[in-house]
């Protein structure tokens, strides 16, 4: 439990989201309900996608007038939505329990509608290029404050796409608040709720080598994405300081156990720094670790943050290394930039101190 949620009143009502189906139940009959209750509220509002007792028409009008006294339905109040000029992408801030603020975005593609969810608020792991770490971490995110971006966004979405993703890629390292991670997508996935494949949730981790190896153990088909962004340990311990606790042989080691025990492709993150990371020997590098495992290589260009001195390489340069890349990685793709004018990109959540 995060310390804005133990700070609660101590007769206040159990934050909705936070709540999987069971603990909903257990909770209700405590209060002398009957255990269905609990799936006709997930129903109602993950389902239906209503949340005002008035509407939950199949419900006794005795238990509609509970229900606020019963669980907390609110959601966390945004204190800004951003929307880039063509409407794809949306960066929301979202003001939590004992005022820190997250941010999550929702971004839209030809394809696809992807959600990317916030798992702390700042992070501690400190990578050399991301505004997230420039913050520190401020605290974990409980599995409902997770969960509640995901209405959040669904809500200005008004849920028209049924098939979306997920994916553990806005502000924190998830790995880092396991138990809070597991909570939401349990919740995410139940299939009275909004029963989320595993397959549409990605989970991206800068490199912590002995969560990924419980997240094997799940037994779930949860995409996973490794922050990779070098090709030796020299340059990752100054970019990603955790390599330095569990350096790359390490974590190409359990990447791979993570593919092939969940039969799916590991997804390598490779931010482009120009002059950095981006000569051909990075490239070629970069191919033979991934050849190594089942996976997939995600290029993305740099996205400035403000203090610091890194520079994207120009699209020659980007376009170059992807080519590089292509006779001999198994598969490469290169992140659009979705959200720059707003500063939603990756790595830029924080970034405006909003
Ligand atoms: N903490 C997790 C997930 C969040 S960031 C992790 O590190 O994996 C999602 C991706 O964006 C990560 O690969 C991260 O390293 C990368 N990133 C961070 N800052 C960036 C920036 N300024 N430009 C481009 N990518 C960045
Ligand atoms: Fe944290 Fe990920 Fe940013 Fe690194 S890249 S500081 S792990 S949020």
């Amino acid at each position: 439990m995060t310390s804005a949620e133990s700070s609660r009143q101590p007769h206040a009502p159990p934050n909705f989201y936070g709540l999987s189906r069971n603990q909903l139940a257990d909770h209700l009959v405590k209060l002398g309900l009957p255990t269905f209750r609990a799936q006709q509220l997930f129903s109602w509002v993950y389902q239906k996608h209503q949340r005002h007792p008035g509407a939950m028409t199949d419900l006794p009008l005795s238990f509609r007038d509970r229900l606020e006294e019963l669980c907390d339905l609110r959601l966390p109040p945004p204190a800004a939505v951003l929307a880039t000029p063509d409407g794809s992408t949306h960066k929301f801030v979202l003001e939590l329990a004992g005022g820190a603020r997250v941010e999550c975005v929702s971004m839209r593609t030809q394809r696809r509608l992807t959600f990317c969810l916030s798992s702390q608020v700042g992070c501690a792991l400190g990578c050399a290029f991301c505004a997230t770490g420039l913050m520190g971490l401020s605290r974990n995110l409980g599995a409902g404050e997770i969960v509640a971006q995901e209405v959040a966004m669904g809500d200005l979405h008004r849920w028209n796409d049924e098939r979306f993703n997920i994916v553990f890629m806005g502000m924190g390292e998830p790995l880092a608040n396991y138990k809070a991670l597991m909570d939401s997508i349990r919740i995410l996935r139940d299939e009275r709720g909004l029963n989320m494949g595993a397959r549409r949730i990605t989970v991206s981790t800068s490199g912590l080598v002995p969560q990924i190896r419980k997240l094997a153990d799940e037994g779930l088909q949860l995409g996973l994405a490794i922050s990779l962004h070098a090709t030796t340990d020299e340059l990752r311990d100054r970019l990603v300081p955790v390599n330095r606790r569990w350096p790359l042989r390490e974590l190409m080691t359990a990447a791979r156990e993570y593919g092939e025990r969940t039969g799916r492709r590991v997804t390598l993150e490779y931010t482009l720094l120009a002059g950095v990371n981006d000569h051909a020997e990075d490239a070629d590098r970069l191919a033979d670790m991934a050849r190594a495992l089942p996976s997939k290589i995600n290029l993305i260009p740099y996205n400035p943050v403000p203090g610091l001195e890194w520079k994207r390489p120009d699209r020659r340069a980007v376009e170059a290394f992807a080519h590089r890349l292509l006779p001999r990685a198994p598969a490469v793709t290169v992140r659009r930039t979705l959200g720059g004018e707003i500063w939603a990109a990756c790595g830029q959540l924080g970034g405006l101190g909003a």
